[in-house]
């Protein structure tokens, strides 16, 4: 009898696994946890919320909210149980944490078609269609295995990024394009300053309010990955002959070079989503939002992922995968969760739900389903897989993502619903298809 080997019961892997039950195959589900805990799981129960209790808004006219509506359509099991321990946060999904796992873990361990394994996984099984869903702490041993299946340059340990912004929300008359020294094409958005300009965010990073969340490898600081609020610290002009140096970037309005320049790049294939350059940050997100704001050009600016460091294991999915999550160079295995470069809770989830169908549609011997980028799910699943494989970083549901409308909408809540409608006509066409 055919099965499925669902590796790690996070949020992902129980997406996949009941999804894949659900529908009469079995499942082997490998979960290492109580036997080997990771650095900051506490318990042994399944879809573990590692930090905060709030699975973000369910506003319709937010990318949380929208993303929330598409997972519900395809029978997440993860919303169904967070309903049942819901405690009250205004707009938002906020859970009881511990009523929240345990209900996923009954509902999983009680399905006459799931095996529970509890087993750390070191090498991947070749005996059946296997789902990788080990998320942003998968233990040692299996990263040792997965670096020498993929490459030592397609496995990433740390998330060290810096803010990214949506391109429609920059002022682009105080941005100019360029490379350095005019060197290639002039792919990069320039932000000059004046030094009155630069004190004013020099003085206000060096005084922000820091997160310092979960312990972060210190070596991550001597990597070449320092923060910018650390080499702030170091100096007033430490930054200018850093990250913001203006030199070979001659603003073409003025002829000049400005007093400093932050630098902003692509990130997505269309030039949608523009990261700063050697911006990572442990600023408070509120922090970012204010500060990084004071640069010309981003007054107005939509963060569609603030600047964060953690630990955080992920594969160069742009290169590894396809956007129906299988593994290029091998169809049977496909990845679910933090671990292909989503970010977050319901985003991991969201892949776990695609990983699941598409499980089944090979047992099936069907073609495997990409839903359409008019959807968050599918945007993301776009973003994941065809960005540039080169600076490649996590990324979470956020409108910037999604093709424009036919007909632009001026009103921010009224473009989201369109979004939302959109997006909802589309996954209709398979949702019964896939709840029957
Ligand atoms: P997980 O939920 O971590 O599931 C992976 C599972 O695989 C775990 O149960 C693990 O024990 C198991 N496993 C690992 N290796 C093996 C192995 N070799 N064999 C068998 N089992 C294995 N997102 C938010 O939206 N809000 C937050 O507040 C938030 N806080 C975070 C804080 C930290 C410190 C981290 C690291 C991440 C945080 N995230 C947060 C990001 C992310 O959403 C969560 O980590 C989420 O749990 C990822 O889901 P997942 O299914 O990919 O991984």
């Amino acid at each position: 009898q055919p099965y499925v080997n669902v590796i790690g019961a996070g949020l992902a892997g129980s997406e996949a696994a009941f999804r894949i039950a659900s529908t009469g195959i079995k499942v082997k589900l490998y979960e290492m946890r109580p036997r080997k805990m990771t650095p900051v799981h506490r318990t042994g129960d399944f879809a573990e919320l590692v930090c905060s209790n709030s699975l973000k808004s369910e506003d319709e006219t937010t990318a949380q909210g929208m993303l929330k509506k598409e997972m519900r359509l395809l029978g997440s099991l993860l919303l169904s149980c967070a309903e049942e321990a819901r405690v009250p946060a205004g707009s938002a999904l906020a859970v009881d944490r511990s009523l929240f796992s345990r209900l996923v873990t009954e509902r999983l361990k009680k399905h006459p078609n799931i095996e529970v394994i509890c087993e750390e996984i070191t090498s991947l099984p070749d005996d059946a269609v296997t789902i990788v869903a080990t998320g942003p702490l998968t233990s040692d041993g299996l990263a040792l295995f997965l670096q020498r299946m993929t490459g030592k340059e397609n496995l990433y340990f740390y998330d060290a990024v810096a803010p990214s912004v949506t391109l429609e929300s920059l002022d682009l008359n105080k941005v100019f394009k360029a490379s350095r020294y005019g060197k290639g094409t002039d792919d990069y958005l320039n932000c000059p300053l004046t030094e009155e300009e630069y004190d004013k965010f020099y003085y206000e990073l060096v005084n922000a309010d820091i997160k310092e969340g979960h312990a972060i490898d210190k070596s991550l600081f001597f990597s070449g990955c320092m923060p910018i609020e650390v080499m702030a610290r170091r100096g007033k002009d430490t930054l200018r002959f850093g990250p913001m140096r203006p030199v070979g970037l001659k603003d073409p309005r003025t002829g000049e070079n400005a007093y400093a320049v932050v630098q902003l790049r692509q990130e997505d294939k269309e030039g949608k989503v523009w990261g700063l350059v050697g911006f990572q940050t442990r600023l408070k997100w509120g922090e970012q939002d204010r500060i990084f704001r004071l640069i010309p050009g981003l007054e107005n600016a939509e963060f569609v992922r603030y600047g964060v460091m953690h630990r955080n294991t992920y594969i160069n999915s742009p290169s590894l995968l396809y956007p129906t999550l299988q593994y290029r160079k091998n169809s049977y295995l496909l990845f679910a969760g933090q671990i292909t470069g989503v970010e977050g809770y319901m985003e991991s989830a969201a892949t776990g739900i695609i990983a699941g169908i598409n499980a089944v549609r090979l047992i099936k011997g069907e073609k495997c389903w990409i839903p359409d980028k008019v959807t968050m799910i599918g945007a993301l699943l776009d973003f994941i897989t065809s960005s540039p494989g080169d600076n490649f970083q996590p990324i979470n549901a956020n409108f910037g993502l999604l093709p424009p409308l036919e007909k632009p909408i001026k009103d921010k809540n009224l473009r989201n619903r369109a979004y939302l409608e959109r997006s909802l006509h589309e996954l209709k066409k398979y949702s019964e298809l896939f709840l029957g």
